[in-house]
């Protein structure tokens, strides 16, 4: 609170945030009147705890802190020095692994910049990877490029090659990377994926990579929620480097974090070289607020119930794929072990961006994805969907079977529209979807009110959705 000294020129720090900027509130309130009167099925999206967007929203955003525990540049940090060894002592316990055998980096801002850190710990300037490429289901940060461009770090300062699926079988093709490896000598092998709906087999990886005398990094990113609750397979068994997000299925804040082996053939230095990779190399001040949220988020994930969860996230999709097999939909690889679906959209005519655009409009959100075998990476053949966010509010298998009756009818509405739009047109199709009183559009005001009156019956974790009204701003009324 001000007191009656406090100057004009700092009343303004003890001001609410409904109060000083209305602006930046409404469009808070708008965005969580999405999250609530919609579907949240993209699969790196997840939603945390209270007590997560509590530790993130505090002072400790205040505090520099460059350096280590012990080690700082500032002064002032024996809490903060507490906070991070808390943390870190929570994501060895998270992930089941002994200290004596491996090490973590918790101040990494996100996976992209956990991942250049750990590249910049590995290699030297122009030294070879290989990752899964980017339309197989691998990620921008394991050495994408494309014909015309070098399009991230992991490329431009590295020299990068990409493994494939097998077209066929649409899993990982081991042996194929064997053989490129033999020919391409990397000094590192990324395995881990974006949108991969099978588990690694993390010991052929590890075969390859000592036939090579690379290093294997695991990047968890999508999965560590699953592979913390012990129901995946453990790449902490083979590789010398794991990285992760927070904010995935570990279902934290957004964030980081990067293990280090320390008692491998290759974890000379290795602790040394992440942790001056992450700081100074790659970053500055870590977020302490975040790392606090990373700390809560990790004492959850280490309680039984995380297992359950994780369990429900699998089971949920899971009963997904199977609904949508039952409707006769393709679906890569024929199912998931994981929290992720991969639809094949292309046996019906349809486009992932068109689905996208109109599960937009119906409050269900998804993302278009490539599909093995697509002819343009402009157009991808497919959607990619995941359960960690509905299964944290609470929906189970019957409940997934409502939203893939909702994913049906959405796919049907689609078929619809292209055939309204009389041509194969994004523009067109929209238009069709959009257009004030036609048949179209009034299908999707229908479904649209379906999803929304579904969707509302289900709790928001960091809302109070009692007391939860439909701000200015939002038109429709359910
Ligand atoms: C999401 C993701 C990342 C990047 O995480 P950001 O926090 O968005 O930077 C890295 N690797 C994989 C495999 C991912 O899925």
């Amino acid at each position: 609170m001000a007191t009656s000294n406090t100057p004009d020129f700092n009343k303004v720090l003890y001001a609410p945030l409904a109060e000083i900027d209305p602006e930046v509130k409404n469009i808070i309130d708008k965005e969580t009147w999405r999250q609530f009167t919609g579907l949240e099925l993209i699969a790196s999206e997840n939603l945390t705890s209270r007590a997560t967007l509590e530790a993130n929203g505090s002072i400790l955003t205040n505090k520099y802190s460059e350096g280590l525990p012990n080690a700082r540049y500032y002064g002032g940090n024996e809490y903060i020095d507490e906070l991070e060894i808390l943390c870190r002592k929570r994501a060895l316990e998270a992930f089941n692994l002994d200290p004596a055998k491996w090490g973590v980096n918790v101040q990494p801002y996100s996976g992209s910049t956990a991942n250049f850190a750990a590249l910049t710990a590995l290699l030297q300037p122009q030294d070879r990877l290989m990752g899964l490429g980017l339309p197989d289901g691998g990620h921008l940060t394991h050495g994408y490029y494309t014909a015309k461009k070098k399009m991230t770090a992991s490329s431009i300062y590295f020299q990068s090659f990409p493994y494939a699926i097998d077209p066929t079988t649409q899993l990982i093709d081991y042996e194929g990377l064997k053989r490129q490896a033999k020919i391409f000598k990397p000094r590192l092998i990324i395995c881990g994926a974006s949108a991969y709906p099978r588990d690694w087999d993390y010991a052929a990886l590890k075969a390859t990579a000592d036939v090579e005398g690379a290093y294997l990094m695991a990047d968890i990113a999508h999965t560590s929620g699953l592979v913390a609750a012990q129901t995946l397979n453990n790449p902490f068994d083979y590789c010398d480097i794991v990285t992760t997000t927070t904010h995935k299925t570990l279902r934290g804040p957004r964030a980081g974090l990067i293990f280090f082996k320390r008692d491998g053939p290759n974890s000379q230095d290795l602790e040394k070289r992440v942790n001056d990779a992450v700081f100074p190399a790659c970053q500055g001040g870590p977020h302490n607020n975040t790392i606090a949220a990373v700390a809560t988020a990790l004492l959850q994930v280490s309680q039984p119930a995380f297992k359950v969860y994780a369990k429900q996230v699998i089971s949920n999709a899971q009963t997904l794929a199977a609904a949508l097999q039952e409707n006769g939909y393709k679906l890569q690889t024929g199912g998931t072990d994981n929290h992720l679906v991969l639809w094949d959209l292309r046996p019906l005519g349809l486009t992932g961006s068109k689905v996208e655009k109109v599960c937009d409009l119906l409050g269900i959100t998804i993302n278009k994805n490539a599909v093995s075998g697509d002819a343009s990476a402009q157009t991808p053949g497919g959607i990619r969907l995941g359960t960690s966010a509905l299964t944290s509010r609470d929906m189970k298998e019957e409940d997934i079977k409502v939203v893939a009756s909702f994913l049906h009818r959405a796919v049907q509405l689609s078929l619809f529209l292209q055939k309204e739009a009389g041509s194969k047109l994004l523009k067109d199709f929209i238009r069709a979807a959009t257009t004030k009183g036609s048949a179209g559009a009034a299908q999707v005001t229908e479904l649209r009110r379906d999803v929304a009156t579904f969707a509302q019956r289900w709790p928001l974790p960091g809302a109070d959705v009692s007391t939860l009204k439909r701000p200015a701003g939002i038109e429709e009324e359910f």
